[in-house]
């Protein structure tokens, strides 16, 4: 409790004290009239009273048309109990709208009371309660934005499918937004929890995508991963989850947060897409197989022929029928590329002695370029011989393809670091650094004009890349523009 005047400030000073504080009002304790007998100028200020209007008034004879019954209950509510319990009494929010200086309308305003019982002499019983307030339009209007925004982030999330997700790391404490049950397949409003969903994941992406993704996440501070799971109805659905990590101020995780959504449509048109091309590239190779067959037999049949022209056509069309045949394997591949379809088959050999067969097979179909393998020895590692071969291959025709005739296209492998290391060197166009981060993605191809006349479909170095992944190796480019380019990929040795 508050006590009255201490004896050495004269009443005087303790009057103007009173009357200059931020927002106060003083009342005698009783009811039911509750005399005002001091009022601060910005209480009166706030209120457009006057001095002269209020004092020796009743409270509720002054407020009595501005607030409305249940409010008045409740302030008569609040003081009686500060009689009876000599307790103070807070009232964190109040609507009480005012006029503004020179305004004729009142405006929205927010206010924080605090009433305190004030008692006289050494007696407990109160004599006087003093009722202090505060403005706090300002805050509870950027409240209730901070919650409308994200009424409105939900009403988003929710109309695009989303949900959002938070977890904390030490107690793995899951929280979730409406729309995670649905994305599970379980009725909407099903309570679900970090068990359920992990138990749905495929158990392959679990253990390949899943954990794999959290530890990096751990690490890096970013989430991503695309994975199958199982509805309770046992149909299966495809999920996409990006979130991102907080650290303390010890850099150590403490919560993820993120969103996740079904894309079970666009992944199964991505399958359908790949089913297409796998088939249309198959049905493709028959017809070409027996194109090229008989361009050998004509071949062979003209070789005794005098005429320049026809014995180029012949070299010529089958030139371009290989390379049609390299690009419909290339669909074929891409087509296999998926979640499990590529399989390796690993087999111990000499990577040089592949670099030499795939640069003599090259020297065959295209002489436009010096094509030699710097490096001589031996190195083992444990690979897909053809894939890898593939791998070179791509590289090989990529140098060719970007680069001027006569120019030189060297090939190096190396044992660096327990990884075999195998690079391809042009003096070609090069490659601008914006796209040298994007050429290993599907479909990716430098858009620019001297590159329009060289066919392709930015498939080669996605592919390239997918094999190498899945061998656990690495691929990369250095390249200065207008000098030439330097392919890399490493492998682990045996
Ligand atoms: P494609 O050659 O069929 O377009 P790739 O996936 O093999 O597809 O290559 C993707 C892109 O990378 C190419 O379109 C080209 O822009 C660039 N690129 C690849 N190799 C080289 C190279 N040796 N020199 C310059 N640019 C290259």
């Amino acid at each position: 409790m508050i006590g009255t005047t201490p004896d050495n400030i004269p009443d005087n000073l303790f009057r103007v004290l009173f009357e200059k504080s931020p927002g106060s009002l003083l009342m005698k304790a009783n009811p039911p009239d509750f005399t005002i007998v001091a009022a601060s100028d910005s209480y009166l200020r706030v209120n457009s009273l006057s001095r002269e209007n209020v004092l020796g008034k009743g409270f509720f004879d002054v407020y009595k048309k501005d607030i409305d019954e249940s409010d008045d209950l409740l302030a008569r509510k609040i003081f009686n109990h500060i009689i009876r319990t000599g307790e103070k009494v807070d009232v964190p929010v109040y609507r009480f709208d005012i006029f503004e200086p020179g305004a004729d309308v009142k405006t929205l305003h927010y206010w924080s009371f605090s009433n305190n019982p004030i008692s006289s002499g050494n007696s407990r019983e109160v004599s006087y309660i003093l009722s202090t307030f505060t403005d706090i339009t300002a805050e509870v209007k950027a409240k209730e934005a901070a919650q409308e925004s994200e009424h409105r982030l939900l009403l988003a999330a929710e109309a695009t499918g989303m949900a959002f997700w938070e977890l904390t790391i030490s107690d793995n404490a899951f929280s979730y937004s409406q729309q995670m049950a649905e994305i599970f397949g379980h009725p909407p409003g099903t309570a679900i929890t970090l068990d359920h969903i992990r138990a749905q994941v495929h158990p392959d992406d679990m253990e390949n995508i899943v954990i794999k993704a959290f530890q990096k996440a751990l690490i890096e501070g970013s989430y991503f991963y695309e994975v199958r799971v199982y509805w309770p109805d046992e149909s299966l659905h495809w999920i996409r989850t990006k979130g991102t990590v907080q650290y303390n101020k010890n850099k150590e995780p403490v919560r993820m947060l993120g969103t996740i959504v079904d894309i079970t449509e666009s992944k199964r048109d991505e399958i359908r897409k790949n089913d297409f091309i796998a088939m249309a590239s198959h049905e493709l190779k028959t017809p070409l197989t027996s194109l090229k067959a008989y361009l050998q037999l004509m071949e062979t049949k003209l070789s005794g022929t005098t005429d320049p022209f026809v014995k180029t056509a012949v070299v010529k069309s089958g030139n371009q029928v290989n390379k049609m045949t390299a690009l419909i394997h290339g669909f074929l591949d891409l087509s296999r590329i998926e979640p499990g379809k590529l399989k390796l088959i690993r087999t111990t050999f000499d990577i040089c002695a592949l670099i030499d067969e795939v640069l003599t097979e090259s020297r065959v179909l295209s002489n436009t370029h010096s094509l030699r393998l710097e490096s001589t020895g031996e190195l083992t590692v444990n690979a897909d011989r053809a894939k890898i071969g593939q791998v070179i291959s791509n590289l090989v025709n990529n140098a060719i393809k970007y680069s001027p005739r006569g120019s030189y296209v060297i090939l190096q492998c190396k044992a660096n670091d327990g990884d075999v290391v195998v690079s391809v060197t042009d003096e070609g166009i090069g490659i601008k650094p914006k796209d040298q981060e994007k050429i290993f993605q599907r479909f990716y191809r430098a858009e620019e004009d001297e590159y329009r006349n060289i066919s392709g479909f930015g498939i080669g170095l996605y592919l390239s890349s997918e094999i190498i992944q899945q061998h656990k190796g690495k691929i990369w480019v250095k390249s200065t523009e207008g000098e030439g380019s330097t392919f890399y990929f490493s492998l682990p040795v045996v």
